[in-house]
């Protein structure tokens, strides 16, 4: 297990690449890892171009914390990193493309073949509520069950990861997905693919630990380093 003092600064890598990528803007946004008992999760209205290390707040599953006030939705952080243990790593943002679909409460269908990263045939819309809200956890556990990644509506998205750079990559991912179905939508509702292919490529996408292991097994008989 990667130790506190790494962690807590690579979280505010993470954070700092979340603004510098484009996905992220002001104080809005937050991240947690899980970590030790509890996780570690960002306070509360922290510019992340300023926030440090020992900012970061320990947190246990009951809700007790200690140092600054955490992230207002440390409740579906909580929630999440509960009824996952597939993931450690829960990231939100207001990215603007994901967040102007979920303005309209769109999902984002089959429409390209990347909708598969989030793990199946779409990219769900989870029901508005107020920020900060056990109502909110609810319907973000809802809509990302089965799934990496959802929108919020009239919110934002969150992506989840196995650790903090395959969050990161998926939240940027179905940042450039929402961009290209607003930009699809444009000449009209574009075909989506169908279940079948889906789960071709969902299938794909597990063997070879698309996107989330860089250095994984691939898949070896399509192609393999030549020094194997
Ligand atoms: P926090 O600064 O409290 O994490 O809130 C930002 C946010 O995005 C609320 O949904
Ligand atoms: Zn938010």
């Amino acid at each position: 297990m990667t130790d506190e003092k790494t962690l807590r600064e690579q979280m505010v890598d993470i954070c700092r690449r979340m603004n510098t990528s484009g996905i992220n803007q002001g104080t809005s946004g937050n991240l947690s890892v899980r970590h030790g008992d509890g996780f570690l999760i960002t306070p509360s209205s922290r510019p992340y171009e300023t926030m440090q290390p020992e900012d970061l707040v320990s947190m246990a599953f009951d809700g007790t914390y200690d140092g600054l006030r955490p992230s207002s939705e440390w409740r579906f952080h909580r929630d999440i990193l509960r009824a996952r243990p597939d993931v450690d790593v829960v990231l939100h943002c207001h990215s603007l493309y994901a967040t102007t679909l979920a303005c309209h409460h769109r999902s984002i269908p089959s429409f390209h073949y990347m909708t598969g990263i989030a793990g199946g045939t779409d990219i769900r819309c989870a029901g508005y509520a107020t920020f900060g809200t056990a109502e909110l956890s609810e319907e973000a556990v809802k809509a990302l069950k089965d799934r990496m990644a959802c929108l919020l509506g009239q919110h934002g998205q969150i992506s989840l990861g196995k650790n903090l750079e395959g969050a990161l990559w998926l939240a940027i991912e179905v940042e450039a997905l929402a961009r290209m179905y607003l930009q699809a939508l444009t000449i009209g509702e574009p075909p989506v693919l169908s279940d079948e292919e889906m789960a071709k490529v969902i299938g794909q996408m597990q063997r070879m630990s698309y996107g989330q292991a860089p250095d994984g097994d691939g898949v070896g008989d399509l192609a393999r380093p030549r020094s194997a």
